[in-house]
């Protein structure tokens, strides 16, 4: 009987072994395997920051708790996440163009759900060929699936005072996924302990003071947000009198980060950024009709905001440069 365990453990050891080195190879940067469990301690800090109403009008992060901390919900024979980070830093650098506004690093090249769910499903077929009672299922920041928490666990990282998920090697220009997945497997357990120590320099330069307290972040006074998600007409006040030349997104509490010295380029061609996608025209934008639109943003993140929503963005950036001179 403990023969029959032992040679189990083994083999659910080296085929773990195995998982990484393929997702390895297929180009993500790092790989950890963690049990399929419920993020009980998570759910305790979702459920408050909800109850501050930090999400702002991301009405769906309050839908289905339980499902958003138990992969089992979204996928009943789960019993092991394979996580993996992709780096995506590219050595360039925003224009000091006072003609555009500035968009935020991750959605410089190709959309990063397309780029990462290729390489989530490319590893889980050589799963299935690997071990024929395979199955699974990817995640890419569109399901309910805690990506940072996720990455904590795995000990990919951690969460930053700015509530970003930090790696050593790459700092926190990183896109996350999840390969939810039926087969046991040997899991990692060491984790990366907080290396933030007394440093409160994302905090200080957040222009909106949208870092409320060390590791919380109030989304209604968050530039990427507002910018993003929020499809309200008009941006609250307070972001919109403080964009610092942002149009969609924002990479400030990032860019002071000092773990990201350790910033290194990315191996992934297509995270280079497309033309006109570092800086962007804002009379360009402002003139775009919703056919110019959807051939300039396919297969970019940057559609997330909608046209709409770039034009405020636009109109916005161009007030405040308007009071500033
Ligand atoms: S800037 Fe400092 S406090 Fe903020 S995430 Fe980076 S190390 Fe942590």
């Amino acid at each position: 009987m403990n023969a029959v365990l032992d040679e189990r453990k083994e083999s659910a050891a080296q085929f773990a072994r195995k998982i990484k080195a393929r997702a390895r190879e297929l180009g993500f940067h790092k790989v950890g395997v963690v049990p399929a469990t419920a993020l009980v301690q998570e759910r305790e800090r979702l459920t408050e920051w909800l109850e501050r109403g930090f999400q702002g009008e991301m009405l769906w992060m309050a839908r289905e708790p339980l499902r958003r901390t138990d992969p089992r919900l979204i996928f009943p024979e789960a019993r092991s996440v394979i996580v993996v980070a992709l780096n995506y830093y590219t050595p360039h650098n925003h224009a000091p163009d006072a003609a555009t506004g500035k968009i935020s690093r991750y959605a410089w090249g190709d959309d990063y759900h397309d780029v990462v769910a290729e390489k989530l499903k490319k590893l889980l077929a050589w799963i299935k060929e690997e071990r024929a009672e395979a199955e699974g299922k990817t995640c890419v920041d569109i399901q309910p699936v805690m990506d940072k928490a996720w990455g904590v666990r795995a000990g990919l990282g951690w969460i930053g005072k700015h509530s970003n998920l930090i790696t050593k090697d790459y700092g926190s220009w990183v896109f996350l996924g999840e390969l939810l997945l039926n087969l046991e497997l040997e899991y990692d357990e060491e984790k990366i302990e907080d290396h933030c120590g007394s440093c409160t320099l994302c905090i200080e330069a957040c222009p909106t003071g949208a870092i409320v307290e060390p590791y919380v972040v109030d989304s209604n006074r968050c530039i990427s947000y507002a910018t993003i998600e929020l499809r309200a007409p008009e941006m609250p006040a307070q972001v919109s009198a403080n964009l610092e030349g942002w149009l969609y997104g924002c990479d400030i509490c990032q860019d002071v980060c000092p773990w990201n010295r350790f910033e290194q380029p990315t191996d992934e061609e297509r995270f280079e950024p497309r033309e006109g996608n570092v800086n962007a025209n804002l009379s360009e934008l402002l003139e775009m009709t919703q056919e110019d639109y959807s051939a300039r943003f396919r297969k970019s993140a940057i559609k997330r905001a909608k046209l709409a929503g770039l034009k405020r963005n636009a109109r916005a950036l161009t007030k405040a440069r308007g009071e500033e001179k």
